[in-house]
């Protein structure tokens, strides 16, 4: 088991709150790549055992931690993958997972600022599968063995851009700079004691707002490994938001503000803590 996260930009292993500088650990300078460290994620069970005080890089907590995978090659979301936000979206059920693309421009440190895009910005904690190793026409039942770990994610949403126009535009709406905050570790499968059955939830400004388990996914992650790498030759870093469960902003009438606190959080994995700021507009630099 390991925890991966990113500090500074370069990859390291946390225990006990503390980060572990991971091309020191192995003495190998590739390792210090974030996405050269998850196409290793099999070397790096072994290394997470090698971490001792002595060679600690510090506490976790004093560093600006940055997005687990920082750029992956393609950035995948699923929509209506929870049976009881569906409803609250008034949309049928999915026949297949429901994709669209966050692009990779959008992905964010576990505590980034959220610059708000309108006036219509909505909040949906998500658990994120991250792709270990090259795979093509996967089946589910060994989906789990090409998946590096799983993480936290926020798909923030600006919902009047997303449902512009039928059919809607979804990709461009969750794609904003910092809309797709990860983190704050990626965490390997086997931490887990059942991958497909994590807590997850999300309070804004205290107040909760969503709280479910994965195990009530319509389209389990397994399936939608197996259902990606049917179509897309999937790559290490890649990684995949599986949806949200109800209590989005939208089915509330309510919507983010500047100022306000977007806590996401999962068992085993952890906490993002964003805060949401006003826009600078579409000019800014
Ligand atoms: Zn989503």
């Amino acid at each position: 088991m390991f925890r991966l996260v990113n500090v500074n930009g370069r990859s390291a292993l946390e225990q006990d709150g503390e980060w572990y500088d991971l091309a020191g650990l192995a003495n190998d300078p590739a390792l210090a790549d974030p996405l050269t460290a998850i196409a290793r994620h099999r070397e790096l069970h072994a290394l997470n055992v090698q971490c001792v005080p002595a060679t600690s890089g510090g506490s976790i907590d004093g560093t600006g931690l940055g997005p687990p995978v920082p750029r992956p090659i393609q950035s995948f979301g699923i929509g209506l993958n929870y049976r009881d936000h569906a409803g609250e979206s008034g949309m049928a059920l999915p026949p297949a997972p429901l994709t669209f693309t966050k692009f990779p421009s959008c992905i964010a440190g576990p505590h980034a600022e959220i610059p708000l895009s309108g006036e219509m910005v909505d909040w949906e904690v998500e658990i994120v599968a991250v792709i270990g190793t090259e795979a093509r026409n996967v089946a589910a039942d060994e989906a789990w063995s090409v998946v590096a770990g799983l993480t936290l994610g926020q798909d923030v949403s600006d919902r009047a851009v997303q449902l512009t126009g039928s059919p809607p535009q979804f990709s461009l709406g969750k794609s904003f700079a910092n809309y797709g905050p990860i983190g704050p570790a990626l965490v390997s499968v086997d931490t887990f004691e059942d991958p497909d059955d994590i807590g997850l939830w999300c309070d804004v400004d205290g107040e909760r707002m969503q709280e479910a388990r994965t195990d009530q996914l319509i389209f389990s992650i397994p399936v939608l490994v197996a259902y990606l790498s049917s179509i897309c030759t999937l790559y290490p870093g890649d990684i995949v938001f599986t949806g949200t469960p109800s209590g989005v902003g939208m089915a509330r009438g309510r919507y983010l503000a500047a100022g306000e606190v977007v806590v996401s959080g999962a068992e085993v994995i952890g906490e993002l803590r964003n805060v949401c700021v006003a826009g600078a507009g579409p000019l800014a630099t």
